[in-house]
């Protein structure tokens, strides 16, 4: 007796091999029927017995390609058509297209094995994939995802590739990217001479899936050097590329879930507990980003003999965007590459590498690009499309079509004219990728008038706009992650900066509240009138300077002169500003133990901070209380400033001070909790990358019985706020 089903899959089931799976999967079981992309997902017709369809849906589930991520499999009874073949029929298309971009995917490893199969047309050919791996959105153009509108538009198919091309049972069946040595896209320079110059401690500019990397052998302590003199990047650490996970576990102490992270789909640099000395690498750094190789072409370079580990850091001069074009790459990377490896087939747009780490919370995303970039992060309950364009720093933008949040890659420091070009051309592109029009466009900025952001969201040619507030959109992007719109909670974000309803600088705000009631600022930490405007959040001893005037009985500290100049303008109020930001908290107390030059980074201060404290255990906490519905920062420096005086380990110091953050932020929660009864916690904006923090926070607050809830999906830092924009105006508007 033969049976029918209809069967719906939603999800990344697009460009990544997902039919020719399914047509494998059906042919296996004895189904005859058909599979078809349409603009939501795959959809699929299948006949045969009821075991073999049980057996079908089992593994469909389970044994799908690597890159595909299923969000949802809908199966119905269906009429049974006495088909007598399965086939992979032509795309369907009506309605505008909310099918998902698969992100970036690594080589798979059938692909692998060809690549180094002497007897294999494709051989050594560096770009080589199939249809469960290979560049994806760093090639498309335009949807839908064909040939002519990805990069490999101008290599036209030889007779190999077009015969696997056009067969439904080869694992590159309209594979948009396939291509030979005779066909295809060449590196025009030897893959085995960059080797030879690496090993020889020289720098070579790298091109890669995304942009370029510039690379050098990570444990030739004078080639990194050079490095850092040449890139005009003096402290900022640098992430590496290891051969293999063994090489990894000599290098860094990696949990089981850090390994899942390292070796899943979107191989992301991952942060981890060093086990080796990095002076170079990652100066007053306990932590070693690393990542595994991802593109055929950095298999080869080790294959060819290359150093085993690798510095592999964007190609950029100190924090520009990465450079990602051929001219440009030469032209910006000339004064600081010894040689160039550079591919034919070009980058549709920049995609950085991504960072994560498995943090006390679990893993967490603090870059989100390639491989997860431009995939959907939440779904929410709206209907009409939205626009949200981010924060200036660590800027991402989200479109939200059909309640589905899609959120771009890292675009970064919009103040940069490349990055603000990046911006421009991904808002463009998202829009018309997925054919939205302007006119029924909701644009979500920030309620910052001066951010760059917010003045090119007032350029768009939309007639809906609104505002969010910062350290409010950092709060929803944890509840839209996981859907709560109703759910009432205590929304602490402690940041860098962020413009406040008042005109003020926030940084350390306390909320309550839900996603659609809108959120309602009750308490905040004590404000301190910060010298010298952006000035302060590069100098950790201007930002010591006010934090510390309003403190009486303070032992005599030993500072540079910027102090006092900067005590006297504090006095005089000339340049100042209002600031509740926790993350200056942390740059006053890094000066205060001696950190006192100009920060060449975001959040160097507290970074630096969290390294020396790391090592030291079983220590108090210095008081940080809640006076007057506000957290008072004074016992909690005076108590940094008298240990610093009488010489304590400044290890324990930093550490008592991070246990002091905590226990104030734990304490706030508490009494928030009770007086307006919500036992969870949401914890997020930048300063919460800070894992000894968080650690602290997560112990004390679930000791008093209060749930943490934290970003998995974006990131906590800026580049999650476009999601939270999206969610707030969204979900709160309708
Ligand atoms: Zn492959
Ligand atoms: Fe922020």
């Amino acid at each position: 007796m033969r049976a029918a089903r209809s069967v719906q899959v939603r999800g990344v089931v697009q460009g990544v091999g997902f039919r020719p799976f399914v047509f494998r999967l059906a042919n296996a079981n004895a189904l005859t029927g058909w599979v078809l992309n349409e603009e939501s997902g795959v959809d699929i017709h299948l006949e045969g017995t009821d075991p073999a369809l049980d057996a079908f849906l089992r593994d469909l589930r389970t044994e799908g390609p690597p890159g595909a991520r299923i969000t949802s499999i809908d199966v119905r009874p269906s009429e049974s058509a006495g088909l007598s073949e399965f086939r992979i029929r032509e795309s369907r298309s009506n309605g505008h297209p909310t099918v998902r971009i698969s992100p970036d995917l690594p080589v798979c490893e059938q692909c692998l094995e060809e690549l180094f199969d002497p007897a294999d047309p494709r051989y050594l050919y560096p770009y080589i994939n199939c249809t469960n791996c290979g560049p994806r959105y760093s090639v498309i153009e335009s949807l839908p995802y064909d040939r002519p509108r990805t990069t490999m538009k101008s290599w036209t198919l030889d007779s190999l590739c077009a015969g696997e091309y056009h067969d439904p049972s080869n694992r590159r069946f309209h594979a948009q990217p396939v291509a030979c040595p005779a066909c295809g896209p060449r590196y025009t320079s030897a893959i085995g001479e960059a080797a030879s110059l690496l090993n020889a401690g020289k720098i070579v500019a790298v091109k890669g899936i995304g942009g370029y990397h510039l690379v050098c052998d990570a444990a030739n302590s004078e080639a990194v050097h050079t490095l850092r003199e040449r890139k005009f990047r003096k402290e900022k650490p640098f992430a590496v590329m290891v051969r293999t996970l063994e090489v990894a576990r000599r290098w860094v102490d990696l949990s089981p879930e850090a390994e899942a992270l390292l070796t899943s789909v979107a191989r992301p640099i991952v942060l981890a507990p060093a086990k080796v000395e990095l002076t170079g690498i990652a100066p007053d750094n306990h932590e070693l980003g690393l990542m595994l190789p991802y593109a055929p072409l950095h298999y080869l370079l080790f294959e060819a003999g290359c150093p085993e580990v690798l510095v592999m850091t964007s190609a950029n001069r100190s924090s520009e965007p990465i450079a990602y074009q051929d001219d440009d790459a030469r032209e910006r990377l000339a004064g600081i590459a010894d040689a160039f490896l550079i591919g034919e087939r070009p980058i549709a747009r920049r995609v950085d590498d991504s960072v994560a780490r498995v943090g006390a919370c679990g893993p967490v995303i603090l870059r989100r690009s390639r491989g997860y970039a431009p995939g959907v992060v939440a779904t929410l309950p709206v209907s009409r499309p939205i626009l949200a364009v981010g924060a200036d720093l660590k800027n991402t933008v989200t479109l939200v079509i059909d309640g589905q949040a899609f959120m771009s890659q890292h675009i970064g420091d919009l103040d940069h004219y490349q990055a603000l070009q990046s911006f421009e051309r991904t808002v463009q592109d998202l829009v018309s990728m997925y054919q939205v029009d302007w006119k029924d466009l909701l644009v979500v900025h920030d309620l910052h008038p001066q951010y760059v952001s917010t003045v090119e969201a007032l350029k768009l040619p939309v007639l809906h706009r609104r505002a969010v507030q910062h350290h409010r959109a950092h709060i929803a992007s944890v509840l839209a992650e996981r859907g709560q719109w109703d759910t009432r909670v205590v929304g602490v974000s402690f940041d860098g900066t962020g413009y406040g309803d008042d005109g003020t600088i926030w940084g350390g705000e306390f909320f309550v509240g839900s996603v659609r009631g809108g959120f309602q600022r009750v308490m905040h930490m004590r404000q301190a009138v910060l010298p010298g405007g952006d000035a302060a959040a590069r100098n950790p001893v201007q930002c010591a300077a006010e934090f510390l005037s309003q403190i009486q009985d303070l032992p005599t500290l030993d500072f540079p002169d910027r102090y006092q100049r900067s005590l006297r303008l504090v006095e005089k109020q000339v340049r100042t500003f209002a600031t509740s930001s926790v993350g200056r908290l942390f740059d006053a107390a890094a000066a205060i133990l001696g950190f006192v030059r100009d920060v060449s980074f975001e959040g160097q201060g507290a970074m630096w901070l969290e390294h020396i404290a790391h090592a030291a255990s079983n220590v108090d906490r210095y008081a940080f209380p809640v006076l007057q519905e506000q957290l008072d920062f004074r016992p909690l420096l005076r108590a940094v400033a008298q240990d610093r005086a009488i010489g304590r380990d400044l290890g324990e110091i930093a550490r008592a001070f991070h246990r002091g953050v905590a226990s104030g932020l734990c304490e706030a929660v508490q009494k928030l909790s009770g007086q307006y009864g919500t036992s969870i916690a949401v914890l997020s904006g930048g300063v919460f990358q800070n894992e000894l923090l968080l650690g602290d926070a997560k112990a004390q607050l679930e000791s008093v019985g209060i749930d943490i809830w934290t970003n998995v999906a974006v990131p906590p830092n800026d580049g999650g706020i476009s999601l939270g924009q999206a969610a707030l105006c969204g979900v709160f508007d309708a």
